[in-house]
């Protein structure tokens, strides 16, 4: 065996990210909130429809933001599911608010609705949805859950991106939402990251949290004739070479988006009967969701199929990865009384879910290769 052929992720470039690193460079702004911090912003803004982009250095941190911006502070809870990242939950954490874990639904994989009202309480403060593998969260029952209760909804939409839940946009539903540029990200530059302020009493202060605490975003629009510190902030603000190959992904979405597509659906079709005779399920989306494509998914009969699964394409040089250790049971979660069988759904899937490679440059002889690959499988 001659190692890993086919990775599980790869950084796909679209060709003008060079050109637009080097304009940057020259201009010799180099710092963030430069031209290309501006158009990226401007850009996110046109496309998706919301009143403020804020690049940050990446998702966690337009999570911490968020979290500074909800005055969110030791007493308080906030609802967040256990099948996601770390960061969707040590964001608020890091403010000592206490995560309350909720169980997703097992057909989309997503925080399960119905039983987030079980988990209210007079401390609850935030609701914090990740629309798993971009396909969106029933974000009608939400809203208005959260709507009745007065709790603000933070979308983690580190997956979403140009995704849809009844024709609107994801990341445009809570008050907050943020999205992620991370190398295994539909669109990337590396590192980095944005928070959407759809909640326009709360642009002000996010420009101020982002900008360090001071109000250098009012100085330089002439709102105030100097900038001075006013309030708590930290180092958000993405450097503007990131930003300029960040510019050249978001002008090329569509194309990026076209080609996930493919990779998706070249996927779904070649391995839906495969699936089907070996008790294998594939991603469901529901119709009223146009989903972001910003992963494959299979969920296996059992543990040791899958391992056996990872096992089997390794031997063939494809590297295929599990996704989730549930929150509720690692160390941290255990600290906040998390344990076994508080979320039945959300342990269920983390034992049986794979993912395939998939990234932008993935070509049909590599996809082939897997597909092939999977169909000679013999647990
Ligand atoms: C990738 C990811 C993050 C973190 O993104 P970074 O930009 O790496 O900080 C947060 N939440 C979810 C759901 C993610 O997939």
């Amino acid at each position: 065996m001659t190692g890993i052929s086919i990775p599980f992720n790869k950084a796909g470039l679209r060709g003008p990210e060079f050109d637009y690193i080097s304009q940057a460079l020259s201009a010799g702004h180099v710092s963030g909130d430069g031209p290309f911090t501006k158009k990226c912003q401007k850009i996110l803004q046109e496309q998706l429809g919301v009143p403020r982009a804020l690049l940050t250095t990446s998702c966690t941190h337009a999570l911490e933001m968020a979290a500074l911006l909800l005055r969110l502070k030791p007493g308080d809870e906030f609802i967040v599911p256990s099948f996601t990242f770390v960061s969707t939950a040590n964001a608020f954490v890091l403010r000592g608010a206490k995560p309350v874990f909720a169980d997703i639904r097992s057909d989309t994989l997503n925080l399960d609705e119905t039983k987030l009202e079980g988990h209210i309480t007079p401390r609850t403060r935030a609701i914090v949805p990740v629309h798993y593998a971009g396909v969106g969260c029933e974000m009608d029952p939400i809203l208005s859950l959260a709507h009745h209760h007065g709790i603000v909804v933070v979308e983690d939409n580190a997956h979403g991106l140009y995704g849809k839940y009844r024709g609107r946009f994801l990341g445009t539903f809570g008050a907050l939402a943020t999205l992620s540029f991370h190398e295994t990200k539909n669109i990337t530059c590396g590192e980095g990251g944005a928070l959407l302020v759809n909640d326009p009493q709360l642009i002000e202060r996010a420009e101020i949290i982002w900008e360090k605490g001071t109000n250098r975003s009012r100085f330089f629009r002439g709102q105030v004739d100097k900038y001075t510190w006013v309030d708590i902030g930290s180092s958000y603000v993405l450097s503007d070479i990131l930003s300029a190959f960040l510019f050249a992904q978001l002008e090329s979405a569509s194309i990026i988006q076209q080609r996930r597509q493919e990779i998706w659906t070249y996927y779904h079709t070649h391995l839906k009967s495969w699936a089907d005779r070996n008790q294998v399920r594939l991603p469901r989306v529901p119709e009223h969701c146009q989903q972001a494509y910003h992963m494959f998914y299979l969920l296996f009969p059992d543990l040791d199929t899958r391992q056996a699964m990872i096992r089997h394409l390794k031997e063939q040089g494809i590297l295929s990865v599990f996704h989730y250790l549930p929150l509720h049971l690692s160390d941290m979660g255990h600290q906040f009384g998390g344990q076994p069988g508080d979320c039945p759904v959300t342990e269920w899937v983390s034992d049986r879910l794979l993912r395939l490679p998939f990234f932008n440059p993935l070509t049909w002889e590599e996809q082939e290769r897997v597909v092939a690959a999977m169909m000679n499988f013999n647990p």
